[in-house]
C-alpha cells in the first residue's frame, strides 16, 4: 500500500496533506510513504523531516508511481496524476460542485475521488471534518486580523494616562469559525456579542461569556438545524434580522462574519447603509467572503475601506496558518483512513453501504457516483 502526499499546486495554498506525525501513523498501519519534494516548504515542514519520519521523497512522477491512496489539500489537475494504481484513491477537499470538470477527470484516470468537504456532521467523522478543523483556525486568524487593522486596542485599560475602554465585537454566525472567533475576541478582552439563525447557538454564545443578539419576534431555526446547517430565511426574517442589526452594529468597532448556506451565496446581512453607521475605523472581517460575501460590497482577499470602515474580504484565512492547519488537515486525513484500514488486508476498505463512504466518494469504476453531484444539475 503506497500513499503519496502531493505538493500544492493551486495558487496561495501553503498547506500540504501529511506531517512526519501522520506519515509515522500511516507507516505503523503498513503503509509506504512517498512525499513529493517541497510539499512541506510553506508549512515549515522540510523534506529531511518527512525523510525522518519515514517517508521517500522525490519528484511528482516518482511519488505517484505505483500509488494505491493520493493525499492533497486542493483537488490536482487530473492529467497531473498519471502513474498511479487503477483505481487509487485520490483524497482531499475536491470542491466538488465547483470543479465538476476534474471530478470527471478523475473518473476518466480510473481514480476513486473522495471530497473529505462532504464528510457527514456525525459524531463518528468529528475528527475527520475539515471544514471544521480549518473553519476553526479561520475565526481564530479573522480576530487576530481585525486587531491588526485596528487602531485601537482590544481590552478595557486604566493607565496613568487614562482609562481606554475595552473594544466591542459583534461576531454574525456562529458556527466552528464564529464560535472561535467568539473565544478568541474574549481572550483579548474585547466585549462580545454575537448572533445566529440557530436556537442552539444561544446558550453556547452565552457558554464563552458573550451576549446573544437574536431576532425575538420572528421565529429562527429550532435547534441546530438539518445537520447543523442553517437555510435561507424568510423574507420576513431577513427584514426583522435587519432591522436588529441596523440598531445593533452602529456601537460596534468590530464585526465578524461566517454566516453560511449549504449550496448556496452567502446571505447578506450588513448593507453599505448599515456600514456607513459605524465608527471611522472600525473593522469588518467577512470570512464568507469566498462564497459571495455577507457584506455589501466586500471583495474576497482583499481589504477595502468604506465610510472609514476597514472590511476585509478573508480568503481561506486557514492558509495564513499554515503549520497549524497542515497538522489538522493531515490527521483529518489519518482520522479517516484509519478508520476505515482492514489490517489483514493493509489498506482502507470503503463499505458501499456505510454513511461516510456514500457521502464522500464522487467517483468510481470510471464513473461519477456521487448521489450529490448527480442531484446537483451540475
Ligand atoms: P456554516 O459554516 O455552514 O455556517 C456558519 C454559521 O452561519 C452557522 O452557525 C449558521 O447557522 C450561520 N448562519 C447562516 N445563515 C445565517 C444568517 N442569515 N444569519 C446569521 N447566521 C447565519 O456552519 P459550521 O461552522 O460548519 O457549523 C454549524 C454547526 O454544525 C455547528 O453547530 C457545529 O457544531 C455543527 N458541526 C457538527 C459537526 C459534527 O457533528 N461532526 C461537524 C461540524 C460542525
Amino acid at each position: 500500500m503506497k500513499i503519496a502526499v502531493l505538493r500544492e499546486s493551486a495558487p496561495g495554498e501553503t498547506r500540504v496533506a501529511a506531517t512526519p506525525e501522520t506519515i509515522r501513523k500511516f507507516t505503523a498501519l503498513g503503509a509506504e510513504l512517498a512525499v513529493e519534494s517541497g510539499a512541506g516548504e510553506a508549512a515549515s515542514v522540510t523534506d529531511a523531516d518527512f525523510e525522518t519520519a519515514g517517508a521517500a521523497v522525490g519528484t511528482r512522477d516518482k511519488v505517484l508511481g505505483g500509488a494505491d491512496i493520493i493525499l492533497c489539500i486542493d483537488g490536482p489537475d487530473p492529467a497531473s496524476l498519471k502513474g498511479a494504481t487503477e483505481g487509487a484513491l485520490i483524497v482531499g477537499a475536491l470542491d466538488p460542485l465547483r470543479r465538476r470538470d476534474a471530478v470527471e477527470g478523475y473518473a476518466k484516470a480510473g481514480l476513486q475521488a473522495l471530497a473529505m468537504e462532504w464528510m457527514p456532521r456525525i459524531t463518528r467523522a468529528q475528527s475527520m471534518d475539515v471544514l471544521s478543523s480549518q473553519s476553526n483556525l479561520a475565526g481564530y486568524k479573522a480576530v487576530v486580523d481585525a486587531a491588526a487593522a485596528y487602531g485601537r486596542a482590544f481590552p478595557m485599560m486604566m493607565t496613568a494616562a487614562g482609562t481606554i475602554s475595552a473594544a466591542r465585537v459583534f461576531v454574525m454566525g456562529v458556527g466552528v469559525a464564529g464560535l472561535q472567533a467568539i473565544a478568541t475576541a474574549r481572550r483579548l478582552g474585547a466585549q462580545v456579542s454575537a448572533t445566529d439563525v440557530r436556537s442552539a447557538t444561544r446558550e453556547q454564545i452565552q457558554s464563552l461569556g458573550a451576549k446573544p443578539i437574536f431576532v425575538e419576534n420572528v421565529a429562527g431555526i429550532e435547534g441546530e438545524g438539518a445537520g447543523g446547517y442553517a437555510t435561507e430565511m424568510s423574507e420576513e426574517y431577513q427584514k426583522a434580522q435587519a432591522e436588529l442589526v441596523s440598531s445593533h452594529i452602529a456601537k460596534q468597532d468590530i464585526v465578524v462574519t461566517t454566516a453560511l448556506i449549504p449550496g448556496r451565496p452567502a446571505p447578506r446581512l450588513i448593507s453599505d447603509a448599515q456600514l456607513a453607521t459605524m465608527r471611522q475605523g472600525s473593522v469588518v472581517v467577512d470570512l464568507a467572503a469566498d462564497a459571495g460575501g455577507n457584506v455589501e460590497g466586500c471583495v474576497a482577499g482583499e481589504s477595502v475601506v468604506k465610510h472609514g470602515v476597514t472590511v476585509i474580504g478573508a480568503s481561506n484565512l486557514a492558509r495564513s496558518l499554515a503549520a497549524d492547519a497542515s497538522a489538522l488537515f493531515a490527521r483529518n486525513l489519518y482520522n479517516f483512513l484509519s478508520a476505515l484500514w482492514d489490517k489483514d488486508q493493509g489498506r482502507p476498505v470503503l463499505p458501499d453501504d456505510d454513511e461516510i463512504v456514500k457521502a464522500i466518494r464522487l467517483t468510481q469504476g470510471g464513473k461519477v457516483v456521487s448521489e450529490r453531484l448527480a442531484g446537483s444539475g451540475a
